[in-house]
């Protein structure tokens, strides 16, 4: 049993998906100079546009950046969305998104209550 709320068991399931995350613009910035790569090129081999929103392409069901080690290869950089997930501030106020995100999502602990993780959020300074 753990003892902590949560603590990523880098499983990757958050990675995977048809669609990621999006980015902001100062997050493609970031991205592109960790990379050592121009923003066109980051695009281009990385990025794609849905609508409104610029989002990490998806490659064999997961995100571009999730390395075969498990680890994202942008861990330094990655967007703020990706930084704070599982910590959603959703389940401040709904307690069904709480059971939802924590059956999907194995870092957190099997005694882990909806009181705990609202304290996490917060603590995190992820709250509203
Ligand atoms: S689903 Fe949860 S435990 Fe798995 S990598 Fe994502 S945050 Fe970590
Ligand atoms: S940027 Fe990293 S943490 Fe975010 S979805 Fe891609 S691989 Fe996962």
């Amino acid at each position: 049993m753990k003892n902590k709320v949560f603590e990523c068991a880098q499983c990757g399931h958050c990675c995977h998906g048809v669609a990621t995350v999006s980015l902001t613009r100062k997050e493609q910035v970031a991205v592109a100079n960790y990379l050592g790569i121009g923003e066109e090129e980051l695009f281009e081999r990385y990025l794609k546009r849905n609508g409104k929103r610029v989002e990490m392409q998806v490659v064999d069901g997961h995100c571009i950046f999730y390395g075969e080690d498990g680890l994202c290869k942008i861990h330094p950089v990655k967007p703020f969305h990706c930084r704070r997930w599982p910590l959603h501030p959703s389940m401040l106020h709904d307690e069904n998104a709480w059971h939802a995100i924590k059956s999907d999502c194995p870092g957190f602990s099997d005694d882990a209550t909806w009181e705990d993780v609202k304290r996490l959020i917060r603590e995190r300074g992820f709250g509203d």
